[in-house]
């Protein structure tokens, strides 16, 4: 773990120090001065997601944390994170819709941890889906409590990476997600998450025409019900 979280610092840093030295080192003209400068600001955004996405899992992964469960309104909560992404996805023509199911408008679990889910979520599926795509936030009674779907009309992923894209840093294509501004944790984050909650999570994809997560939350007991 280490030696992937060094090398996807290094790669960044490398290039920053690069052209910041050559900044330095040459006079370039203007137009080469603000590329150089836009590169290095790109890494040093890159850097700051990477280091943002390990501070979320570490505090998550490290046992000490424990949600603390309110009850949250689904698509309030859907319509929160979505405004930062709504720009994003606009932009790329993908369109955004919440269905909350019977008896599934509500759900019992850490309010900040179900933002974190639903913003890696649905941040992923802005990413891998095309112009004119869709995402569908799905929320519904289950067995175990309640389900939260997040479904997109996105890229897929091809059945044999399945069982791996919740593993830390495990990235289908890892030049695309690096690319677009991916760190590799997001699903990562998802999994634990949900997981301190007693709830798991499963991913359903077809290449070429979508992918869905979906994340069960056992109902809690009622002394880890802080407020109602
Ligand atoms: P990343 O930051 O690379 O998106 P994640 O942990 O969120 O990292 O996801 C791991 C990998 O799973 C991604 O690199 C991508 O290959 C794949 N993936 C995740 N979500 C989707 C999706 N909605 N559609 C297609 N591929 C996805």
């Amino acid at each position: 773990f280490v030696a992937n979280v060094s090398h996807e610092l290094k790669t960044p840093l490398t290039s920053i120090s690069g052209y910041a030295e050559t900044l330095l080192a040459e006079r370039p003209d203007e137009r080469t001065e603000r590329q150089f400068l836009e590169t290095i600001l790109g890494n040093a955004r890159r850097m700051q997601r990477l280091v943002d996405d390990l501070l979320d899992l570490s505090r998550i992964e490290s046992g000490r944390w424990r949600p603390e469960v309110a009850a949250i309104d689904i698509a309030e909560t859907a319509a929160e994170v979505w405004t930062d992404l709504a720009g994003r996805a606009e932009e790329a023509g993908v369109a955004f819709s919440t269905e909350t199911g019977e008896g599934a408008a509500t759900l019992l679990a850490d309010p900040e941890g179900v933002r974190l889910v639903l913003r890696n979520l649905l941040d992923n599926a802005v990413r891998y889906t095309p112009r004119g795509g869709r995402i569908t936030l799905r929320s519904a009674v289950a067995e175990e409590g309640i389900a939260l779907q997040v479904e997109d009309t996105g890229s897929g992923i091809p059945q044999e990476h399945l069982s791996r894209v919740f593993e830390r840093f495990y990235r289908v294509d890892p030049s695309r997600s690096r690319a677009e501004g991916g760190t590799g944790l997001g699903l990562a984050i998802v999994r634990h998450t949900v997981e301190a909650h007693g709830g798991r999570v499963g991913i359903e994809s077809q290449l070429g025409s979508g992918t869905r997560v979906t994340c069960w939350f056992p109902v809690p007991s009622p002394h880890d019900v802080t407020e109602m």
